[in-house]
């Protein structure tokens, strides 16, 4: 503990409640996609690929796999590669947004007390801050996938955000109030996860119809308003 960084010690011991927010890594804050596309038609200029605007669906390997049988093998030689899950480019606005939000105390009470006059009678309610986590699911094959989001977290966010990640193959396990994943309806063996998922607008999911509440970049602000929203909603949950 000594070494951590005072942004980070948090005291959890006082049985305060903070809003807990997932982050997922691919799609959301690093753009899988893009990069995906780009090393592909890099390695295999020979083969048809698949425009981001043309995408469709959360499975890429099934998209490629249906316009040519053997192509989804080819996909996974791209992702599986040394390098790529530690060199993905950072989805626009994304890092700096996180950084932000992990130190929303303040801009989410001025919030919640505009929300709420029962403010001044629960004082439980006066203070929380909101605690990000990444939450990624690693691709199985591990040789590099695993150290290399370690790597780019570090990179991106800083040492101490190392603190802060979740490993987690089934996502419904996590512990949290708010899943921010680019995976339509996040599902796994606990059929009712804590966590509300708000959709993050992807080019595989942008034009999916669903009543899933989107967020559709990280540069526009509109964040804010969501956590700002799910701040209220996560302590009436916690506290009714
Ligand atoms: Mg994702």
């Amino acid at each position: 503990m000594a070494n951590r960084d005072n942004l980070f010690k948090r005291e959890y011991t006082n049985r305060k409640v903070n809003l807990r927010v997932l982050l997922d890594m691919d799609g959301v804050l690093c753009d899988f996609e893009g990069d995906f596309l780009e090393a592909f038609k890099k390695h295999y200029p020979e083969e048809p690929c698949i425009e981001l605007k043309d995408r469709s669906g959360f499975w890429l390997r099934d998209q490629y796999e249906k316009l040519k049988p053997g192509l989804n093998v080819k996909c996974s030689t791209i992702y599986n590669a040394k390098g790529f899950f530690q060199n993905l480019t950072e989805i626009p606005g994304a890092v700096e947004a996180a950084k932000e939000m992990f130190q929303m105390e303040g801009q989410v009470i001025r919030m919640f007390h505009c929300y709420c006059i029962f403010i001044f009678l629960q004082p439980l309610f006066e203070t929380y801050m909101v605690d990000v986590f990444i939450c990624t699911s690693p691709v199985n094959y591990y040789k590099y996938c695993l150290q290399e989001k370690f790597h780019w977290i570090e990179k991106h966010l800083g040492k101490q955000w190392l603190e802060r990640i979740l490993l987690m193959k089934d996502k419904s396990m996590a512990n949290g109030h708010l899943l921010i994943d680019d995976r339509p309806n996040v599902s796994g063996a606990n059929p009712y996860p804590s966590w509300d998922q708000v959709l993050f607008t992807s080019c595989h999911n942008k034009k999916l119809e669903t009543s899933q509440r989107r967020l559709h970049n990280w540069v526009d602000g509109t964040w804010r308003e969501l956590i700002a929203d799910f701040g209220f909603i996560s302590l009436k949950r916690v506290y009714r």
